[in-house]
Parts: C-alpha cells; structure tokens; sequence
C-alpha cells in the first residue's frame, strides 16, 4: 500500500552510472529522474513524488553524504590554493583568509548536493529496494512489487 494511496511504478529499467550521478547532483530523485529530493532549503522529502524511492534508508543514512561535502570543498580549495599561489595575485595571508572563508560558506550551499550525490551513489552501488527492503515490505509499492518471495 502506499502512503497516500498513489500508485507508484514498479519497476524501473536502471539509468547509466553518470546519468544516476547527475540526477543526485541536479537534487532530483536518482531512480527516476523526475521527483525532488528537497521539497525546501533544508526539508527532504521522505520518498520520491514521482517514483516512491524512499530518500532515507536507514537511521544515520545521510551521513554519507558528509565524504561529498569534504571531498568536493577539499578539491575545490586544493585547486583554488595552488592555481592563485603560482599566479601570485594574493599573498600568503589574502589566500588564507579567502580560503578559509570559502570553506565555510560551500559546504553550508553545497550540503543538499552532497547529499543527492550520496543517494545517487547508493542508487547505483545498492539500487533501491534491495531485498532486504522488499522483503520487509518498505518499498510502499504493494504485494508483488520485487522478486523476493511474499509472506516469509
Ligand atoms: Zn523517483
């Protein structure tokens, strides 16, 4: 059954590893490509309104998207850093303010990406619902909605 009485569909064929990626990152839901991951700044949607793909899988589950969020901001200042270093249009103590000020405010901006990125990083390493999902009847999808068998 599904939350609000809205059929989702079943099955969806699988997206190409980069089109997943770029679906996260767009902030739209990996699966299907259609529904938003926010429905605000900060609120997440539980599930997918296009597609049911519940966006939280598991307590602490978000918190992958943290190695998005450090490892795109440590690139970018790494980048930054040396690119202005060699042209030497700041001094050592400009770039340190500059930089340090970049690393505050990006990741504040960045965090939603961040975490569509982790969940289109899940969706194509852990495709939702894996069997475990299924098997406790946690997809919303209705009776027969995967492989796994029913009623176990
Ligand atoms: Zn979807």
């Amino acid at each position: 059954m599904t939350e609000s009485g809205k059929k989702w569909p079943v099955s969806i064929p699988p997206a190409g590893g980069m089109v997943t990626m770029l679906r996260g990152l767009r902030l739209r839901c990996p699966r299907c490509g259609q529904g938003a991951i926010f429905r605000g700044w900060f609120a997440m949607n539980a599930r997918c309104p296009a597609c049911g793909r519940l966006f939280d899988r598991a307590p602490g589950y978000l918190l992958g998207s943290i190695y998005f969020n450090y490892g795109v901001t440590a690139l970018l200042v790494v980048i930054v850093y040396f690119s202005l270093y060699f042209s030497e249009t700041l001094n050592g103590k400009q770039l340190l303010v500059l930089l340090t000020g970049f690393s505050i405010v990006f990741p504040l901006w960045f965090f939603r990406h961040a975490r569509g990125l982790w969940i289109a990083f899940d969706e194509r390493w852990d495709p939702w619902p894996n069997e475990e999902e299924a098997r406790r009847g946690e997809t919303g999808l209705g009776a027969g909605a995967s492989d796994a068998p029913a009623g176990r």
